[in-house]
Formats: C-alpha cells, structure tokens, sequence
C-alpha cells in the first residue's frame, strides 16, 4: 500500500493538471460557435472565448486589448451587483472598427436577413451583438447589458422601461473592480424640461408601454429619459438591486414592474412620480449650484451630468430597436 501511494499521488496530480487545461479551453459549444464564425467573418477577424461570449473583431491590438477588458469587467461587475443566471445559450459578441465593416460584415453573423441599422444592435433570438467601436464604448455596455439581462430573465421578456433603463444605466456607470457606481446623465435634463413645458407623459403609462409603443418615434426619447430617471432614483432610494431580483424572480404576478416599484418605495404610482420629479428638481437644481461661477479660491467643479453621446446615437438606438422588433 505505502509503495503505491507515489503512483495514486502522480495520478492525482496529472488528472488535476488535465482538468485544469481543460477549464482553460472552451467547451464544445464554444468551439463550436467560434469555428462557425471564423468561417463566417474570414481572416480579418480574430474569434475566441471572452468570459462567458464568443468574441469576434477586426480591432487594432491595443483597441481589442480595451474591448476584452471591457467585456471581462462588465461580466463580473453585472452578476455581483444584480444576475445571478447564466444565459442558456452562447452569446456572440461581434465588434467592428468602423461602420463599413459594419455594413460588410454584419449580415455574415446573423442566421436570418437583417437591415442594417447604424451604430449596434443586439438580436435578441439570434444571440448576438454587433457594434461598431466608433460610437465609443458606451455602446458596447448598452448592448451587453441587454444581452445579459435577457439571458438572465430566460423566457421571460422584461418590460421596455425597465429593458432600456438597466442598459441605459450600465452605459455611462463607473465600473470600479466588481463595483458599478450610477450617475445621472443628460436624460435627467430632458426630463426637468420636459416637465416645465407640460409635455412629460404619466409614469404609469410609460411603465405599461408596449415594445411598439415605447419604440415609437414620438415617445422613444422622452420614455428614455423617464425610465432612465426612475432607475437612478430606485438606485438612490438603495432599493434598485432589491427591485431587480424582485422583478426577475416574481415577474409573472406583474410583468410591467409597476406593482414592484409601488411595493420597494411604499407608496402607489401616482405619488412615486410626485417623489421623482421633486427629485429631478432637486438634482437639476444642485447640478446648477455646483456649476456657478466659482469664487477665486475655489476651483471649478465639472457639471456631473455623465455620458454626453453624439447625435447619432438617437437614430442608432431607435434603428437599433426598430431591428428588435422585426428580428423578434
Ligand atoms: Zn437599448
């Protein structure tokens, strides 16, 4: 028995060393999915495993070293904060260096026909994302919090605002290590506006949207800007991971989410947007305070409204949704 302890030791450890190479490697589903879009994308393209995706670009090597660190860090930050599923199926992460190969490449991915919109999308059916690096990063953690969120809610479709608001959100957060820090954005200065001129629609309404109807041409900014005002005011209230959870794990006594947010602020819909844009108010108010001229001691402080995206960013979301609905 003692001589053959070296032997089981040795056998131990070379099966701890094999599995160890093979948690390394990508699974059969993964070779899978890259062999297929290697053949799929062509030589231009680097494919492999990045976190939990099948990544694919056609980046220069400092712009895909970013790109990777992005994924790997979003991944993380989403599933310590607020997922706690992996999505069942293999998600592919496909990022362009410009709009022309956008435009070239895009179609190759995707199983059925698809219009091309401008900027990034992501087909929720078919499992995929495309981006183009030129709109800035802010692009590619919109689109991957939807990926993500949807593999996390499975067959369960979370509501538009609710959809768009978590994507909103990630876009412009400060993601530290695993910790994402939230942070009002141009949308809490469209909402202050909004009310002053009697043009915000009800938050109850906005909340009950259908895909369609919040993706209409006439609503979609201001539904944003509402929804996105809503979740930074729940993430304020500390209340926003509670409602997350809540909303995935009960979603089919309310698939709107309104109940939830009565439930977490303890009070109905109607004064829960009193609170909001008192909230809004007050925040515009403060933002204003600090961006006074400042006295000659003190130095200026930035205006802390976060991400400020270019115009084109409005006509790549609404043709980004506008391909949601067609692939859905
Ligand atoms: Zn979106």
């Amino acid at each position: 028995m003692k001589r053959a302890l070296p032997f089981i030791l040795v056998i131990l450890l070379a099966s701890a060393a094999l599995r160890a190479e093979e948690s390394d490697r990508p699974d059969a589903r993964y070779r899978k999915e890259i062999a297929r879009l290697k053949r799929r994308l062509g030589r231009d393209f680097t494919v492999k495993q990045v976190g939990m995706f099948v990544a694919a670009w056609d980046l220069d090597e400092k712009k895909a070293e970013s790109y990777e660190k992005l994924i790997k860090e979003l991944e993380e930050a989403l599933y310590e904060r607020f997922l706690s599923r992996r999505p069942a199926e293999v998600i592919r992460v496909v990022l362009f260096k410009d709009n022309a190969s956008l435009r070239r490449n895009a179609k190759k991915v995707a199983e059925k026909s698809i219009v091309m919109p401008a900027g990034g999308f992501y087909m929720t059916y078919e499992h995929t994302l495309c981006a183009e690096v030129t709109m800035g990063p802010w692009l590619v953690r919109h689109e991957l919090t939807h990926a993500l969120v949807h593999g996390d809610f499975g067959s369960k479709k979370p509501a538009p605002w609710f959809d768009e608001g978590m994507a909103m959100m990630v876009e412009s957060a400060v993601i530290e290590g695993k910790k994402l820090t939230f942070r009002a954005d141009r949308r809490l200065n469209l909402v202050h506006r909004l009310m002053k001129a009697r043009k915000l629609p009800k938050l109850k309404d906005v909340l009950k949207m259908d895909f369609p109807t919040y993706n209409a041409p006439a609503t979609r900014a201001t539904a944003d800007a509402l929804s996105r005002c809503l979740m930074l005011y729940l993430d304020e209230k500390g209340v926003l991971v509670k409602f997350y959870r809540r909303y995935r794990i009960r979603y089919r006594r309310d698939p709107t989410a309104t109940k939830f947010v009565e439930e977490l602020l303890e009070k109905d819909i109607d004064a829960v947007e009193t609170d909001l844009l008192a909230w809004v108010q007050a925040k515009v108010r403060e933002s204003r305070e600090s961006t006074k001229k400042p006295s000659s001691k003190e130095p200026a402080k930035p205006p802390e409204m976060g991400h400020k995206p270019r115009k084109t960013e409005t006509v790549a979301a609404i043709q980004r949704e506008k391909l949601a609905i067609m692939s859905s």
